[in-house]
């Protein structure tokens, strides 16, 4: 006679295997679909994220005006070109406002 005890062990085994089957097997098919992805990389089905345009410009260069370093009027401190005003003598430092 196989009492309860058993019987859940049993149950509960049974249920184990069964989620570790089911487990593997979405884990084969997640590794499956990675490995199609790169090989279609590979052989230029997918276009890389990379080559895309948008992605291709180049970042904005914030010395692209041309600005030279502002020299303070007041105190002849170089401060950079976005400046306002002077970082040594808070000067006001040109046109800009
Ligand atoms: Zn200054």
């Amino acid at each position: 006679m196989v009492d309860v005890g058993t019987l859940s062990l049993v149950a509960t085994g049974a249920l184990l295997l069964f989620a570790l089957a089911v487990g593997i097997r979405v884990l084969a098919g997640i590794f499956r679909d990675g490995r199609e992805r790169s090989r279609k990389r590979r052989e230029g089905e997918i276009d890389r994220y990379t080559e895309d345009p948008v992605y291709d410009r180049d970042p904005p260069d914030p010395d692209a005006d041309g600005a030279a370093p502002a020299t303070c009027p007041q105190c002849g401190a170089e401060n950079a070109s976005e400046f306002a005003y002077c970082r040594e003598c808070a000067a006001p430092l040109g046109p800009n406002p």
